[in-house]
């Protein structure tokens, strides 16, 4: 498209700021400038890192890892929300690369890495037409070249509406919630699982639980955001 062009339909159809709702003149981003500025970002994997204290004594892990902090109505979840209910996929594709380049910053080892994002419900990925953790990862695969890990984790229980069950409910509630599809894809690799959010991070235990069970496998988390406490 012409830049004169492109400008030309931003001034009849300007992009709204995904968050404040602004207009965005000229950009082909999805936040304006202001926003950006004030994304709640988590900051340094080596200080004080949030996600690797939720799992602490839950599950062993390589590492673990959000990129944004998320609350009620923050930027973050505005984000989300266009990610899960407005089929804004490039939210998603936006969250993988921001996290892909926070990965020089961890130490890891570089070989038989696979990225294996959380699986939906059949139901859910029926209404939603696709699953909002497999377009992270592949944002962060795009960057990083780690390959994805398709189907060799399958959701066997309906458990997403959890939000009014306490910690021991949701962790009940997530037991033995997934099955491993194709073992031999998986035995001997580092496995970084992807989610969008963590709230009480009973689905990612309930995942690396059920991973940890192969034989030589490593669970690392890599996640768009954690909510806080
Ligand atoms: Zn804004």
């Amino acid at each position: 498209m012409h830049p004169l062009f492109f400008h030309l339909t931003q001034l009849i159809y300007p992009t709204i700021c995904q968050s404040c709702k602004e207009k965005i003149y000229g950009a082909e981003y999805f936040l304006c400038l202001n926003c950006t500025k004030s994304l709640p970002l988590v900051g340094d994997y080596h200080q004080n890192n949030p996600t690797e204290k939720i799992f602490w004594g839950r599950f062993p892990f390589g590492f673990a890892y959000s990129y944004l902090y998320f609350q009620k109505d923050n930027i973050t979840q505005h984000i989300l929300h266009g990610l899960k209910y407005q089929s804004k996929k490039e939210m998603g594709e936006w969250l993988g690369y921001q996290l892909g380049k926070q990965l020089a910053e961890i130490p890891m080892a570089i070989d038989d890495n696979i990225l294996l994002p959380v699986p939906l419900s059949a139901k859910k990925i029926a209404w939603r037409g696709y699953n909002q953790s497999e377009v992270i990862a592949e944002g962060i695969s795009k960057i990083t070249k780690i390959p994805i890990a398709h189907n060799n984790l399958l959701r066997i229980k309906n458990t997403e509406t959890q939000t009014r069950k306490n910690r021991l409910e949701r962790y009940t509630n997530m037991a033995d919630a997934f099955e491993i599809g194709n073992t031999a894809a998986i035995e001997g690799k580092q496995i970084i699982l992807v989610d969008d959010v963590i709230t009480t991070g009973a689905t990612l235990e309930s995942c690396a639980l059920t991973l940890l069970k192969i034989p030589k496998v490593k669970v690392s988390v890599l996640c768009g955001a954690i909510a806080t406490q």
